[in-house]
């Protein structure tokens, strides 16, 4: 499969690794929007937000339970916003489901 996160999780494709588990690979964005900007990914290929099932769905509740660390971890100790975007109309780039966090400055009061 033809997919960018898929082969950063394999290693074939460099990354600055924020945490890692069985289920799990967070690491920095590439183009940060924020001063602390991590994509948090579940290692299995979902495509989207669109594509969470009772088949998958343990490993998005394992992600958001991991979150907090993984923001404490990276220095975001007053605040951060997570984001995933699903689809055309909200620009997703990679079609690998992931979860922005960004944080490490106020940010826009605005989402949209
Ligand atoms: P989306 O627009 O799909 O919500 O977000 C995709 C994100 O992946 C973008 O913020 C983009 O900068 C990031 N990204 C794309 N390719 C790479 C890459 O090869 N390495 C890293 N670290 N981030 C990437
Ligand atoms: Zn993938």
């Amino acid at each position: 499969m033809d997919c960018i996160f898929c082969k950063i999780i394999a290693g074939e494709i460099p990354s600055k690794k924020a945490y890692e588990d069985r289920d799990i690979f967070a690491f920095y964005d590439i183009n940060p929007q924020a001063p602390i900007h991590i994509l948090v990914i579940p290692k299995e290929h979902i495509c989207c937000i669109d594509r969470i099932s009772s088949d998958n769905s343990a490993i998005i509740a394992k992600i958001f339970e991991k979150i907090p660390q993984i923001a404490k971890d990276a220095g975001l100790t007053n605040g951060y916003r997570v984001v995933s975007n699903c689809g055309n109309d909200a620009c997703q780039s990679v079609r690998h489901l992931h979860f922005h966090i960004l944080g490490g400055t106020p940010l826009s009061e605005t989402m949209a």
